[in-house]
């Protein structure tokens, strides 16, 4: 059992109050971690030690902040063994997935480090003779990264990272479900030597949530939030930000459509289908939600996809590799059950998996479901997947777009011009032709439109959502006035 601590300017800290709360394992129901339950006065303090910490940070020269990212990469690699036990024990998650998320964090730390000598401004030139303009861009302040459990790793170090590069100090909240997960990250950070009140920690009951989050909104220090997690809860973000005037990145749900067009190389795109589909049993904003699939080639692509679905290897993740691993709660298990419920009675053919009774679920495909299904619309966020025919470009682009959300999308076609057409017509964030819609590098402009949220991480957009851009002259000749 985990028994954490929260961290703020330095040192760990329990709630003022002492009270605490549990995290369960979805397949046993032990405690998998005991974590501080903050109230909203130690959400204030945590980041009361983030102001007090950001002068000094933003100060510091970008070498002394690349070389703390890149030991920080270190140290967090270096705990591999420790995060796959706490992902399965918090999550249920695969050893594969937490492998995956300890490799693409420490990239993103070590990315997060290049960009420390490249936040650059601009001269502009200015109508005032003698007048010096430029375009500066500055630390924020204190950003508050509030970040979930499904990509536990992934997730809590894109929320800090690029705003530590920029010279701010930050505060995490991690999730209620995979609290030791995000601790681990605090603890790697620690040993890399950030200093005191750089990096702040706070953890919270699930009933406190909406009051810890506000207290930390609504603080004068804290200039920019970034969240991410479902749209419901981001929409409540969104108006919290609102009503205290901060600016937000917010990255939501998704009902990713992945197109096979009539052209498609089938064994590709089985291929990417599957490992988009079914990557941490479908527990991915990113995740393959709703296949789109042209008649012509939907009964191949269905057959070959099935009997890869049915091929990967499913189990407890703390007994042994498996590619399908415990999802997280009985919630989802509930939800999945209702929507292959529904999905059936309206006339959709179950092609392989089906209801579960537990948290292993398997890999379940529905092949003709059509717009009145449940399935169609909602995030399964679980490995139960649409599969849904149609007939030429244009309805595969029609259906693809009938969506609520808009973060990840591909499309599968030999005829790459055609395809890129298509691509360049789905609402969607993010596409990739002949690629999975589940893909993520540090440096990419990663982010969702419609119910997917706003602003972008990664690369030089995460630059500009975590700094102010500021406009800065110098006079340097005699300057004429009116009177
Ligand atoms: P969630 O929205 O339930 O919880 C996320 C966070 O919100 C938690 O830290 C929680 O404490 C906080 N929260 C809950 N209620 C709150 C309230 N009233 N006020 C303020 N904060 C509150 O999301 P989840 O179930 O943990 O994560 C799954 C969701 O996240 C899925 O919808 C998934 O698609 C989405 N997601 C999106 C991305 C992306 O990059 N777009 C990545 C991963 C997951």
């Amino acid at each position: 059992m985990n028994d954490i601590q929260m961290l703020m300017g330095g040192a760990p800290r329990g709630a003022s109050n002492g009270a605490t709360f549990e995290r369960r394992n979805p397949l046993d129901q032990s405690v998998a971690t005991r974590a501080p339950a903050a109230t909203p006065d130690d959400a204030r303090a945590a980041v009361d030690a983030a102001a007090k910490a950001f002068p000094a940070w933003a100060a510091m020269g970008p070498g002394e902040r690349r070389a703390l990212l890149m030991k920080a990469a270190q140290a967090l690699e270096a705990k591999g063994d420790a995060f796959a036990a706490t992902m399965a024990a918090e999550t249920g998650a695969s050893g594969l997935w937490a492998g995956f998320n300890v490799h693409l964090a420490a990239g993103m730390l070590l990315e997060a480090a290049s960009i420390t000598t490249q936040i650059s401004g601009e001269v502009i030139p200015s109508n005032v003779p003698g007048n010096l303009a430029l375009a500066v861009r500055q630390p924020a302040g204190v950003v508050l990264g509030i970040a979930p459990w499904n990509a536990p790793i992934i997730l809590a170090v894109r929320a800090i990272a690029t705003p530590l590069a920029c010279g701010n100090t930050v505060v995490l909240k991690g999730s209620e479900i995979s609290p030791a997960t995000h601790g681990l990250i605090i603890e790697a950070l620690q040993e890399a030597g950030f200093p005191a009140g750089v990096v702040n920690f706070v953890t919270n009951a699930p009933a406190d949530a909406g009051a810890v989050v506000e207290a930390m909104v609504a603080h004068p220090a804290v200039r920019r939030v970034n969240f991410t997690g479902s749209t419901r809860v981001g929409k409540i973000i969104a108006q919290t930000c609102a009503k205290h005037l901060k600016q937000a990145v917010l990255e939501l749900g998704g009902k990713a459509p992945f197109l096979v067009l009539d052209d498609a190389d089938i064994d590709a795109a089985v291929a990417a289908a599957a490992f988009g589909a079914f990557a941490n049993s479908g527990q991915i904003c990113m995740s393959t939600e709703r296949i789109v699939v042209d008649v012509a080639v939907a009964d191949e692509f269905v057959a070959k996809l099935s009997a890869k679905a049915q091929s990967l290897p499913l189990g407890d993740p703390r007994q042994g590799p498996v590619v399908l691993g415990s999802v997280v709660d009985m919630t989802t298990v509930a939800h999945c059950n209702a929507l292959i419920d529904d999905a059936l009675a309206k006339g959709a053919t179950l092609v392989c998996g089906g209801k579960a009774t537990n948290t292993l679920m398997p890999a379940t495909l529905l092949d003709h479901v059509t717009s009145e299904m449940l399935i169609y619309r909602e995030e399964s966020f679980a490995p139960v997947k649409a599969i849904v025919r149609v007939k030429g470009v244009e309805q595969a682009i029609a259906v693809a777009n009938d969506n609520e959300f808009g973060l990840a999308s591909a499309v599968f076609g030999r005829d790459t011009a055609r395809a890129w057409q298509v691509a360049s017509r789905i609402e969607a964030g993010i596409c990739h032709i002949n690629g999975p819609t589940v893909h993520d590098e540090a440096q990419m402009p990663f982010g969702g439109m419609k119910g997917s949220g706003y602003g972008r991480f990664g690369g030089k957009a995460g630059i500009e959502a975590f700094t102010e851009l500021r406009w800065i002259t110098m006079q340097t000749a005699p300057r004429h006035y009116p009177f």
